[in-house]
């Protein structure tokens, strides 16, 4: 199975300087590809091959206008392509909304590099056109590395691989455990564990209260020095625009740790297996209250987490069908409400007479899921 590995990279002020050139030309690349495929299936065109734009791409590279694209690795630019292609094919076949182009500002600065000529040696890493590299810890030696990337995160660099690592064997109990997600909670589950909404806690509610007086600010900033139609940025802009993407770092480091050690805490129980609801997030996000928390909870992230680590311990990960009346069950005896409001944060059974947290007894109900 692969596993991806992140390893902190120290490179020189004259390396970063040239990974900043590599993000740049990836950045450039992947957006030509986009507007390429954009402007042919304006004019009634089907899919292009990467194939086919990496020989015209070739062709542009020898312009005087974009020779520029020559200084950086050529598996760069291969890759960008891909990159592009794939997310065009995505939204091609109906799987993803139409890609966006990548911003300076705000997409994360990353680049490709190829894995045969990825080398490693002790703590240090060889980066196409960018010379070796210190890192943080010391990549394996003798393994096949999959699809390396570069990325900056706003304060460090990082180099990221998939490496092939063999599953442990794991003895696993007779344990069916369902989840429930949501807004209140990230998780409840059928075991009892439960895992907070992380946004809740104090802590990320004055990072997020900082950020956005930060924002006020620095869009004050903004307007008060525009300059005709002219955006010009002070010294001062520079440094508060630093200042938010170390917070935004900060924050999104914060929420994923939290993702982790949840997903990890659920499959270390080692169950048979792990039933979650069928996430409609594309239609929960139509609902404009809910859909800034959804984002920020990072649902999807959470169950990418949760399946890739059941599959790594064998674990059977199900989502259940979209239908399943998870919530309007009740765990007790098995009565079916036709109407279960949102607000009712309590199950009471007209049936039975059960009282039951609403959410538990969802967790309950999936942990017992048949397809
Ligand atoms: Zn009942």
């Amino acid at each position: 199975m692969i596993l991806g590995k992140k390893v902190r990279l120290s490179p020189t002020k004259e390396q970063e300087q040239k990974s900043w050139q590599s993000v740049g030309t990836a950045r450039f690349i992947y957006n030509w590809t986009l507007a390429r495929q954009e402007e042919n299936y304006k004019n009634g065109g089907k899919f292009i091959y990467d194939n086919d734009l990496r020989k015209e791409l070739t062709i542009l590279k020898k312009t005087e206008e974009l020779k520029w694209l020559n200084e950086v690795s050529n598996n760069v630019a291969k890759q960008a392509v891909k990159d592009g292609c794939e997310a065009y094919k995505k939204f091609f076949k109906g799987l993803a909304d139409k890609p966006r182009f990548k911003s300076k500002r705000k997409s994360k600065p990353s680049f490709y590099n190829d894995n045969i000529k990825l080398k490693v040696k002790s703590n240090m890493v060889l980066i196409e056109k960018v010379g070796w590299i210190k890192t943080a810890e010391q990549l394996p030696i003798n393994v096949k590395y999959t699809n390396p990337r570069i990325s900056f995160d706003g304060k460090y660099w990082f180099i990221t691989v998939g490496m092939e690592k063999e599953k442990p064997i794991v003895e696993l109990t007779t344990e069916s455990i369902g989840i429930d997600v949501g807004i209140k909670d990230l998780a409840i589950c059928s075991n009892g564990m439960t895992f907070k909404n992380i946004n809740k806690t104090g802590l990320v509610k004055k990072l997020g209260k900082r950020l956005r007086r930060l924002q006020r600010k620095i869009s004050r900033k903004y307007y008060l020095n525009k300059e005709g139609r002219k955006f010009v940025k002070t010294s001062n802009i520079i440094k508060l625009e630093k200042q938010i993407r170390l917070l935004h770092r900060k924050l999104s480091n914060i929420r994923n740790n939290h993702l982790h050690q949840a997903t990890t805490k659920i499959v270390k129980t080692k169950p048979s297996r792990v039933v979650m609801e069928t996430l409609n997030i594309k239609g929960m996000m139509k609902n404009k209250h809910l859909s800034k928390a959804i984002a920020q909870q990072g649902l999807y992230e959470f169950k990418r987490q949760l399946q890739y680590k059941c599959e790594f311990y064998g674990i059977k990960f199900v989502e259940a069908d979209i239908w399943y009346p998870s919530s309007k069950t009740c765990s007790k005896c098995g009565h079916v409400k036709t109407k279960l409001s949102l607000s009712e944060r309590t199950y009471i059974c007209e049936e039975c007479g059960a009282v039951i947290d609403r959410d538990f007894n969802a967790s309950i109900n999936l942990s017992r899921y048949s397809a």
